[in-house]
C-alpha cells in the first residue's frame, strides 16, 4: 500500500513551495488557477487529483480557480460531458469562480494568429500532414524547411483569411509558427497552430471552419484569464517552450506552466478515450457503472466526496509517474464509511433457523440496536425477532474444523443484538441439502441484559423470516484482472475481469432498510459497505457494494 502520512507531518508540495515564494516576493498578491477539461468524456479519478490540486491551492492561498472547458476540438465534444463535468466538480465539493470556454476566445485567438503573421512569425503551409511529418526530422536529425515557409506576409494574411472563409478543404492547408526547423525541441520545429476542419462545434456552431491547435489555444486562454499558475501533467513539459514562445511573441499576460505527474491507479484505466470504448462496447452499463474509475461511477458505487478528497490528499503530487494502489482509495472510503454508515443486517444466501423453544404463536419481539456503534450519540433502530430466522448458509457447518466459531451441531453462537442460540438438529431434503436448523435460544442471554454467564466466540447476522424484505445486491470486483491493462500486449479490453459483477437478486434484509434514503450509507454487517442504487424501484431495493469490510472487519475482530 502507498505510504500513509498524517496531515501534521506533511510538508509543502513543490507547487505550494513555488506559490509561497511568489507570494512572499510580491510577484503575485493572489493566485489564479484553472481546471481545463476537454469535454470529450466523463471525469475520472486522475482528474479528481488535478481538481483537488487546482481548487485546493486557491482554498489555501488567496485567489480563485476557473473552470475552463478546453473545447477546441469540435468533433469529440458534447454538452452531455460539459454537464457531467460540472456535476462532478460540485459533488467533490469545489466551486469555480468563472465557467469559461476556450471557444469563447476563438476571435481573440484568430487575432493573435494574424499578429504572428504580421510579425513574420507564422505562415500558411500547403503541405499535407504527411509531408509536414516527413520534413519534421527526428530528435537526432534536423528538419527541412517547407517550400511555403518564405511566403510574404501579405500572401499569408490573404490565405489565412481565405482559410477562415471556408475556401479550402479540410487538411489542405495549415497555419504554422515560423520558429526553427533545426530546433532541438521537435515541438519548436514550426508547429501547426491552426487547421481546417469543417465541423459543427457544440458552442460556436458553424461559425468557424478553422480551429486552433492545443498549443495555440491553451496558453493563450491561460493568458486571457490571467492564470498565474497553469498546472498540467508531465507530458506537457516539452510544450512549455512553445507556451512561453507564443506568450512572448504575442506580448500578452505571462502565465506560467508547471507540470506534475499523471496519477494512474492499478486494475483500471484512466483515459477518457479508453473508458469511452468500455461504454460503447457495452462492457459496462455506462459512464457511471460502479466499476468505472469515473467520478460518477465512484459516486454511484457509494464513494463519498470526503473519501476521494482524502485519497487525493494522501497521494499528493509528484514529479515522477507512478501507479497508485487502488487499495489506498478503498482504505480511504472504509475509514469514512466506518464513521457514517448505518449498520444493517442482510442475509445473502439464507438457511432457515427455527427456535424450537420460542413461542409458536407468531409472536414478534422488537429488539433495538445502535445504528452506528462508532458514534457515541448513535440513533437506534428496531429489529424484529421471532421463532423463524434466516442466517447465512456459510455460517453453518455440519462437520466444522477446529477453529470454526460459527454455528455447528451442538455449538453456540450469538445472534447480533439478540440472543445466544445452540444448534440441536439439522434437517435435510431428499438431496441432502440442508433446509432447516432446529435450534434453542437462551432467553437469559439477551444482548445488553445477558445474565447467562456464557461466552461465545462467534456473532452472526440474521433476519426474521416473516418481516424480512427482499432486496437485490450487486457485488463489484476489479474491472481488470491485471494491474496495468494499458501496458499489456494487445488490446487492453482483453484483460477485463469476467467476474467483476455478481448479482444476488434476492437477499433478505431487516425491515428497517425500507426507510433507507439515497444519501444514506450502510454497513451490512460482516458483508461490506453498501448504498442504494438508482435502479431501485417501487418493487425492489437495489444495493451496490462500495467496498468490502476486510480491513475494518479485521480491526473490529481484534477489538472484540
Ligand atoms: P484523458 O486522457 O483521460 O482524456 P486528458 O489529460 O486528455 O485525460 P483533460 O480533459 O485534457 O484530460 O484533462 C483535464 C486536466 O486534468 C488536465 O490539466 C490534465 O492534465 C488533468 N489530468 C488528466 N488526467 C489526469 C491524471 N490521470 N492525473 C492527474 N491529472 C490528470
Ligand atoms: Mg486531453
Amino acid at each position: 500500500m502507498a505510504e500513509i502520512t498524517t496531515p501534521e507531518e506533511k510538508s509543502l508540495n513543490f507547487i505550494e513551495e513555488i506559490i509561497e515564494e511568489d507570494l512572499k516576493s510580491g510577484k503575485y498578491k493572489s493566485i489564479v488557477t484553472r481546471f481545463p477539461p476537454e469535454p470529450n468524456g466523463y471525469l475520472h479519478i486522475g482528474h479528481a487529483s488535478s481538481i483537488c490540486l487546482n481548487f485546493g491551492l486557491t482554498k489555501k492561498y488567496p485567489g480563485y480557480t476557473n473552470l475552463r472547458f478546453d473545447d477546441t476540438n469540435p468533433v469529440t465534444e458534447d454538452t452531455e460531458y460539459v454537464e457531467s463535468i460540472k456535476d462532478d466538480i460540485r459533488w467533490l465539493g469545489f466551486e469555480w469562480k468563472n465557467e469559461l470556454y476556450a471557444s469563447d476566445y476563438f476571435d481573440t485567438m484568430y487575432e493573435y494568429a494574424i499578429k504572428l503573421i504580421q510579425k513574420g512569425l507564422a505562415y500558411v503551409d500547403d503541405s499535407t500532414s504527411e509531408q509536414i511529418a516527413a520534413m519534421k526530422g527526428t530528435p537526432t536529425e534536423p528538419g527541412k524547411d517547407s517550400p511555403f515557409r518564405s511566403r510574404s506576409i501579405e500572401e499569408n494574411l490573404d490565405l489565412f483569411a481565405r482559410m477562415k472563409n471556408g475556401e479550402f478543404a479540410d487538411g489542405s492547408r495549415t497555419l504554422r509558427a515560423k520558429i526553427d526547423m533545426t530546433h532541438p525541441n521537435m515541438l519548436m520545429r514550426d508547429p501547426v497552430l491552426y487547421r481546417i476542419k469543417h465541423a459543427h462545434h457544440h458552442r460556436t456552431g458553424d461559425k468557424w471552419c478553422i480551429y486552433p491547435m492545443y498549443d495555440m489555444a491553451h496558453g493563450q486562454s491561460d493568458s486571457i484569464e490571467h492564470i498565474t499558475h497553469s498546472i498540467c501533467t508531465l507530458e506537457f513539459v516539452p510544450h512549455r517552450e512553445l507556451y512561453d514562445w507564443l506568450i512572448e511573441k504575442l506580448e500578452i499576460y505571462p502565465s506560467h506552466q508547471y507540470e506534475f505527474a499523471r496519477r494512474n491507479m492499478n486494475y483500471t484505466v484512466t483515459s477518457k478515450r479508453k473508458l469511452l470504448q468500455l461504454v460503447n462496447d457495452k462492457h459496462v452499463s455506462g459512464w457511471d457503472d460502479p466499476r468505472m474509475p469515473t467520478i460518477s461511477g465512484l459516486r454511484r458505487a457509494g464513494y463519498t466526496p470526503e473519501s476521494i478528497r482524502e485519497f487525493c490528499d494522501r497521494i499528493g503530487i509528484a514529479k515522477r509517474e507512478n501507479m497508485i494502489d487502488v487499495s489506498l482509495l478503498e482504505f480511504c472510503v472504509r475509514e469514512h464509511l466506518n464513521k457514517i454508515a448505518l449498520r444493517r443486517m442482510v442475509v445473502f444466501d439464507p438457511v432457515k433457523v427455527v427456535l424450537t423453544n420460542y413461542a409458536a404463536d407468531g409472536s414478534v419481539e422488537m429488539l433495538t440496536s445502535e445504528d452506528n456503534p462508532e458514534d457515541p450519540n448513535s440513533s437506534h433502530r428496531e429489529i424484529p425477532f421471532s421463532r423463524e430466522l434466516y442466517i447465512e448458509r456459510e455460517d453453518f457447518m455440519e462437520n466444522p474444523p477446529k477453529k470454526f466459531f460459527r454455528l455447528a451441531p451442538g455449538q453456540m453462537v450469538r445472534l447480533k443484538s439478540a440472543y445466544i442460540i445452540r444448534c440441536d438438529e439439522v434437517v435435510k431434503d431428499s438431496n441432502g441439502k440442508i433446509t432447516e436448523l432446529r435450534c434453542t435460544y437462551l432467553p437469559e442471554s439477551k444482548s445488553g441484559a445477558d445474565t447467562s454467564g456464557i461466552h461465545v466466540k462467534g456473532t452472526l447476522h440474521w433476519v426474521s423470516v416473516a418481516q424480512a424484505i427482499n432486496v437485490e445486491v450487486r457485488l463489484y470486483d476489479r474491472l481488470f484482472r491485471v494491474e496495468n491493462p494499458a501496458s499489456e500486449e494487445g488490446d487492453f479490453k482483453d484483460y477485463l475481469n469476467p467476474d467483476s459483477l455478481q448479482v444476488i437478486s434476492s437477499a433478505y434484509a431487516e425491515p428497517s432498510l425500507k426507510n433507507i434514503r439515497f444519501s444514506d450509507r450502510c454497513q451490512f454487517l460482516r458483508k461490506g459497505y453498501f448504498c442504494l442504487d438508482k435502479d431501485t424501484s417501487e418493487e425492489k431495493l437495489v444495493f451496490n457494494r462500495t467496498v468490502t469490510l476486510k480491513d475494518a472487519w479485521a480491526k473490529e475482530q481484534k477489538k472484540g
